[in-house]
Formats: structure tokens, C-alpha cells, sequence
């Protein structure tokens, strides 16, 4: 950061939808900074992903990374392509690489679904869903301290780390996210501790700092009763906590339940940085098609906003990303601007020039409210 009010931004492109979605984004940023004012963000493009792999040999080069480090936010949008895979049959993930370089415990997973795109339930309280799951990003089932191991053609593992020092500081952030939230006052943790110890010692920690927070309610839910939930009553979850494997299934259900993994937006939250990116994947079967939905990605960069304002106690960029959702709101209010990811004829460009006309018209006084 260069002064107090100038943010600089590392921009991850990546593979597939990502150029596609995060390009137009870039613009509606300068657009909400200059008109709130007040504050500026540059930025510089980071090359990674499935891509540079295959033309370079690494997926997340070492200039990227140190470009990052030095950045007051991460910009993702979309990184892996099927096609490209390691020798060993998988899939490139630096979005993953980076959890852990950075140490982002807190997957950041809103499911709130915009007001105007048609909601996927019938139950006319799924209007008023509005909760966030908290998915735990840098062990679980996903842990680098245990890779998994495969026995030639006859056997594969995988190991489940849960530690202490990650639980402690994951069941704060629940339970302050639940503080700062209009909503229900609870947390609610989502495991499977009927079944694993290493989910029955997760509940031990989840008990021991719920009890530093008297003014939030805390309870458990099963994993699978709790995607009964989802389906069923979301409108009674509030902050939902679970161990990375659980969260990436459930925030893709929760993507679902919005209307597609182009409404989701997402935050990987640590101690010093952190990395804002839609919840969906390169999507390479609608790469170059113009029919990526970007709302996610604008979405993602507000949520970016508000962590900015919020940690360097700057109402400036709080404004902007608040302006940025209001102008969602507003481009999709009528019900008109139907995506083609639900079967409407609004593409990507369409999507942006509706939430850019919004955004210019947006009266800056119902930011205060
Ligand atoms: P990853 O594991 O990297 O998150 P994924 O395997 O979950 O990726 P995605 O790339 O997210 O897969 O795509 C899943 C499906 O959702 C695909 O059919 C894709 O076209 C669709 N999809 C993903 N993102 C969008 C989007 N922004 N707009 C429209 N459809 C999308």
C-alpha cells in the first residue's frame, strides 16, 4: 500500500471463464471507487494457472507469488482445466497452492440469493436466505502435511488433519462473522463427529470457544442432516463452520440453491492476506462463449471491498463495495435480466453493461442506510 487511501490489488486471470469475468470486473471497480471517492486501487495481472503450467512447467510462478505478498488484496477468478493435468492424474489447483501459502483458514462461502434472479425453492421464505458457510481451507481433507498415498493398483488413502492452532482461530472468525451479521446469532458447526475422531476432537474446540461467546448461540449438525437443511429450511442457518472437503461440497450446493455457480461469491481469509474469487471453476465448457454469468466475480470484488474498508478502518471502500451490490440488486430487480446459465439469453457482457448502468444510477445516499 502506498498511502492510506491507495490499495493495491494482485489479479489472478487464470484459465477458462476467469480472463473472461474478471476483465470487465477490473472496470466496474474503477467505476464504484471514482464515484465514491475518497480512494484509488491499482492493480497488476499475476500470471497462473492450468495454462501457464502447460506452457512453462509451473502453475504459480515465484514472481506471481511475490507480487501477491506485497498486494493489500488477492483478485482471482478462475484457475485448473481438466485437459491439463501433473503426471500423476491431477487436476492443477494454485487457488488451493495459495490457501496455504497464505495460510487463508477462512473460506468465506455467503449464500444469499440475489433478489430478481428466480429462486430455485418453491418456499416463499427462500427469499430471505441469507446465511454463510464457513469452509476451513488450508487442512482437513485437503492437508499438504498429508499428502495421500496410492499402493500401486491396490490401495489409496487420504488423511484428515484437524489441528488446535487452525480450529481456535476458524471458530473465532464464525463466531465474530455471526457478531457482525444481522442474523440469527448462531453458529452452527457441521461435521461428522458420530463417526471421526478427528470431527469429535473439532467439537471438543468448537464447545471451548463457543463458550467465549456468550451473546451468539452455538449448536452441531451432521453433514448430511445439515444438507437436508440447506435443502429443506435454510432460512433458519445463520454462520455454518465445517472442515474444507464438507465446505467445498456444501458452498456448491449452496451455489445451486442461488441459481448457479455463477451467483456465488467467495473470500479465503487469513491473518495478513487474502484472496477473493467466485466459487465456480474455469467452466471450460463455456470458455470463449461470451455465456459466462459473472455475477459471482462482482460480487467477489465487493466482498473484497468490505474486507479493505473494514481492516484498514476506511469507509471509502465500504461505500464502493456496498455500491457494488446495490447495483446487482438493482440490474437484476426486475426479474428481466435472465443469465444464460438459467436458460436466459443474457451473456456475460449483457450482465456487466445492466450492472454497470446500475451502478451509475445507484444514489450514493442509500449507502448510509
Ligand atoms: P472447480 O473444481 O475448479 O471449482 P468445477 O469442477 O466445480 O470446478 P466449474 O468450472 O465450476 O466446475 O463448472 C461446473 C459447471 O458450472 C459447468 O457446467 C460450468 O459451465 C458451470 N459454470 C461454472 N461457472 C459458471 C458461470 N460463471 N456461469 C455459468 N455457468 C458456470
Amino acid at each position: 500500500m502506498t498511502n492510506s487511501n491507495d490499495f493495491h490489488i494482485a489479479v489472478f486471470p487464470g484459465d477458462g471463464i476467469g480472463p473472461e469475468v474478471i476483465a470487465p470486473t477490473l472496470r466496474l471497480l474503477d467505476q464504484a471507487a471514482e464515484r465514491v471517492g475518497g480512494f484509488a486501487l491499482s492493480t497488476s495481472d499475476c500470471a497462473a494457472g492450468a495454462l501457464h503450467y502447460r506452457d512453462h512447467g509451473t502453475a504459480l510462478p515465484k514472481e506471481s507469488l511475490d507480487v501477491a505478498a506485497k498486494a493489500d488484496a488477492i483478485l482471482l477468478a478462475a484457475m485448473g482445466m481438466p485437459s491439463i493435468r501433473m503426471p500423476d492424474g491431477r487436476e492443477l489447483t494454485p487457488q488451493i497452492d495459495l490457501r496455504m501459502e497464505y495460510g487463508l483458514y477462512a473460506g468465506v462461502r455467503p449464500v444469499k440469493p440475489v433478489p430478481g434472479v428466480k429462486p430455485v425453492l418453491a418456499d416463499p421464505r427462500a427469499h430471505d436466505v441469507d446465511y454463510v458457510i464457513v469452509r476451513e481451507s488450508t487442512e482437513g481433507l485437503f492437508a499438504p502435511s498429508a499428502p495421500g498415498e496410492r499402493d500401486g493398483d491396490a490401495e489409496a488413502r487420504e488423511t484428515m488433519v484437524i489441528t488446535r492452532p487452525i480450529c481456535e482461530k476458524l471458530f473465532d472468525f464464525a463466531f465474530q462473522l455471526a457478531q457482525k451479521r444481522d442474523g440469527l446469532r448462531r453458529v452452527t458447526s457441521v461435521d461428522k463427529a458420530n463417526v471421526f475422531q478427528a470431527f469429535a476432537f473439532w467439537r471438543e474446540i468448537f464447545d471451548e470457544r463457543a463458550g467465549r461467546f456468550g451473546d451468539i448461540a452455538a449448536d452441531c449438525a451432521y453433514v448430511d442432516a445439515f444438507a437436508m437443511t440447506m435443502a429443506q429450511k435454510p432460512w433458519t442457518i445463520d454462520v455454518a463452520v465445517t472442515e474444507n472437503m464438507f465446505g467445498d461440497i456444501l458452498s456448491d450446493l449452496g451455489a445451486a440453491l442461488m441459481g448457479g455457480m455463477g451467483y456465488a461469491p467467495s473470500a479465503d481469509i487469513g491473518d495478513e492476506h487474502a484472496v477473493f474469487q467466485p466459487c465456480h471453476g474455469s467452466a471450460p465448457d463455456i470458455a470463449g462463449k461470451g455465456l459466462a454469468n459473472p455475477t459471482a466475480m462482482i460480487l467477489s470484488s465487493a466482498m473484497m471491498l468490505e474486507w479493505l474498508g473494514e481492516r484498514h478502518g476506511a469507509s471509502d471502500p465500504m461505500r464502493a463495495g456496498a455500491l457494488i451490490r446495490r447495483a446487482v440488486e438493482a440490474a437484476f430487480a426486475g426479474g428481466d435480466l435472465v443469465t444464460c446459465e438459467l436458460g436466459g439469453d443474457a451473456g456475460t457482457a449483457r450482465v456487466f453493461e445492466a450492472v454497470g448502468d446500475a451502478l451509475a444510477g445507484v444514489s450514493l445516499e442509500m449507502l448510509n442506510d
